[in-house]
């Protein structure tokens, strides 16, 4: 079984990656599976790209804590910008948590997974927004998407954010290889995450470590079930 060190659970170092394309960082033991995804893809007419695939924890670090200061713009579940001045603090993290992961506990540390999309079905002008209305019925990537949900598992792919199941955002462009990512979830405790937060400077942490569990169970562990891996 592979395991993966603290640091590379959560993001801190890159020794478990291989540059896939200029920026997109995968784990060196997918990159074979997801070639064969991309080619049989490309046989049906589609151009898979990855938006993005790892993430460091510093990355995720900073887009945190704009979220957390009111620097950028926090979400409602409705996608309309919520009012701090009548918002706890206790709303705004899970506000927070409904779109962003913690730092430290996303799963795009791991290099298994990645935001897709098909450049040559964007119109013309149009960039890519990773919106909810570009994957679903009527969007430019619902044949795409359509495409993945009944062909990515014959490559060890799935979508652990099909469906909004009460914790983080429906996410339909967002892949991952499960024989991996399984075990990475798996290894990633509870007590790694405090720690990691605990020994940086991450906004809100004390509120944080004081919801952890409640976290760890409904946004974390809280992934879609595989359709129909065998
Ligand atoms: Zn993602």
């Amino acid at each position: 079984m592979k395991t993966m060190t603290p640091e590379q659970l959560t993001g801190q170092v890159q020794t478990h990656l291989t540059e896939f394309a200029p920026n997109r960082l995968l784990h060196s033991d997918i990159v074979a599976d997801f070639t064969a995804l991309q080619q049989a893809a490309q046989q049906q007419g589609f151009t898979l790209h990855i938006a993005s695939a790892f993430r460091s924890f510093e990355r995720q670090r900073l887009i945190w804590n704009r979220k957390y200061s009111g620097e950028v713009t926090i979400l409602d579940h409705n996608e309309e910008p919520i009012d701090l001045g009548k918002t706890t603090e206790i709303e705004k993290l899970y506000q927070i948590l409904h779109w962003s992961a913690l730092p430290s506990a996303s799963r795009h540390h791991w290099g298994t997974d990645m935001d897709v999309y098909d450049p040559t079905l964007l119109p013309q002008g149009q960039s890519l927004q990773l919106q909810k209305s570009e994957y679903t019925e009527g969007g430019y990537f619902f044949d795409l998407t359509q495409w993945l949900i009944e062909n990515i598992e014959k490559f060890g792919f799935y979508l652990p954010y099909q469906k909004d199941q009460g914790g983080v955002a429906q996410e339909p462009w967002h892949i991952s290889y499960f024989p991996l990512a399984e075990k990475f979830l798996s290894q990633l405790e509870l007590d790694l995450i405090s720690d990691t937060l605990m020994s940086h400077s991450v906004l809100g942490k004390s509120l944080i470590q004081q919801e952890l569990p409640t976290i760890y169970k409904q946004y974390i562990c809280n992934v879609s079930p595989r359709s129909s891996f065998s």
